[in-house]
C-alpha cells in the first residue's frame, strides 16, 4: 500500500491524494487508528482499526492471508485527516476524567508561571517581540532595540480558519530542530493514553490551543508560553529556559524573516 503522488475525486474536496485505510475506519472514525506518525514524505500513513491490528499482527505485515479482511479503502487525503481527528472523541470515561484533570492542573501551573516570568522580567514593557525559527529565540524589543531574548520551542498551531489545531511535531513546514521538540510532548501522551498529544490534526476552539500549550508547558519544563496572533491563527511557544540575556548593543540584533511558520490550512 504505497504512497505516492496518486489521486482521487473526492465528492467534498474535489481532487485530493489518495490514502489508504480499513473499511471500519472509513465507515467509523471514532475509534483507535493503527498507524505510523506522519512523516516527511509520509503525510497520511496507511490506518487501521483494532480489529484489523488483530489480524497484522499475526503476520507481522499485510499480505494475501490477512489484507481481505482489512478491505482497504482508498480515502481521499483531506477526509483522512478529518477523520483521524474525529478520532480524538474516543475516550472512556475514566481517561477522559483523568485527562480533563491534568489538563486543568497545568493551566493553573502556566498562569502562575506567565505571571512570574512577566514580572520577573518586565515583558510588558516591550513594544515588540519577533520570533525566529532558525535560531529559535524570540526577542523583546523596543523601537529596534531588543532587551530580553528567550529560548523557544514551538508547541502547535491554531488555525480559526478550519478550527483545528496542529501539532508542530507534524508540522513539516518547521525546520527540524523546532519540530522535533516537540516530540518529547507526543511521547508523553503515548505514556500516559492521552489521545489529543497524540494525534496530528484534531478540531479545536481557541481554549483548546492554550490548553496544548498549559500541557507541553509542563511535560518540556517550559517557565511560560506565549501566543503569536497572527492573521487568523496563532501559535504556542514555549521558553524552555529564559536566557537572560540583555541586550544592550545596536549591533547585536538579529534579523527576523517575518514569515508565518502556523499552520497553512
Ligand atoms: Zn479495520
Ligand atoms: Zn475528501
Amino acid at each position: 500500500m504505497p504512497n505516492d503522488s496518486e489521486t482521487l475525486q473526492c465528492s467534498t474536496h474535489g481532487e485530493s491524494s489518495v490514502t489508504y485505510v480499513c473499511e471500519h475506519l472509513a465507515e467509523n472514525p471514532a475509534q483507535r487508528w493503527h498507524c505510523d506518525y506522519p512523516g516527511q514524505d509520509t503525510p497520511w500513513p496507511d490506518a487501521w482499526c483494532d480489529r484489523c491490528n488483530v489480524e497484522f499482527l499475526k503476520q507481522g505485515e499485510w499480505n494475501d492471508a490477512n489484507q481481505g479482511v482489512a478491505n482497504i479503502k482508498l480515502f481521499c487525503a483531506s477526509c483522512y485527516e478529518r477523520s483521524k481527528g474525529e478520532s480524538i472523541a474516543f475516550a472512556d470515561p475514566a481517561s477522559r476524567k483523568r485527562w480533563s484533570a491534568f489538563v486543568s492542573d497545568c493551566c493553573k501551573e502556566l498562569e502562575q508561571k506567565n505571571e512570574q516570568l512577566w514580572k520577573r522580567l518586565s515583558l510588558s514593557s516591550y513594544k515588540r517581540w519577533d520570533w525566529n525559527q532558525d535560531t529559535a529565540e524570540l526577542v523583546f524589543s523596543n523601537d529596534g532595540v531588543p532587551g530580553v531574548v528567550a529560548r523557544i520551542s514551538f508547541v502547535g498551531s491554531l488555525s480559526t480558519k478550519s478550527n483545528t489545531w496542529l501539532w508542530a511535531w507534524a508540522n513539516f513546514s518547521l525546520v527540524d530542530v523546532i519540530r522535533e521538540s516537540a516530540i518529547a510532548i507526543r511521547e508523553y501522551g503515548e505514556k500516559e493514553g492521552f489521545a489529543s498529544l497524540t494525534i496530528p490534526k484534531w478540531p479545536a476552539t481557541q481554549e483548546d490551543g492554550w490548553h496544548m500549550a498549559a500541557v507541553a508547558a509542563r511535560v518540556l519544563g517550559a517557565e511560560g508560553a506565549y501566543r503569536d496572533l497572527t492573521c487568523d491563527s496563532w501559535s504556542s511557544l514555549m521558553f524552555p529556559r529564559m536566557v537572560e540575556r540583555r541586550v544592550r548593543n545596536h549591533a547585536e540584533t538579529t534579523v527576523y524573516d517575518g514569515r508565518d511558520y502556523s499552520q497553512a490550512a
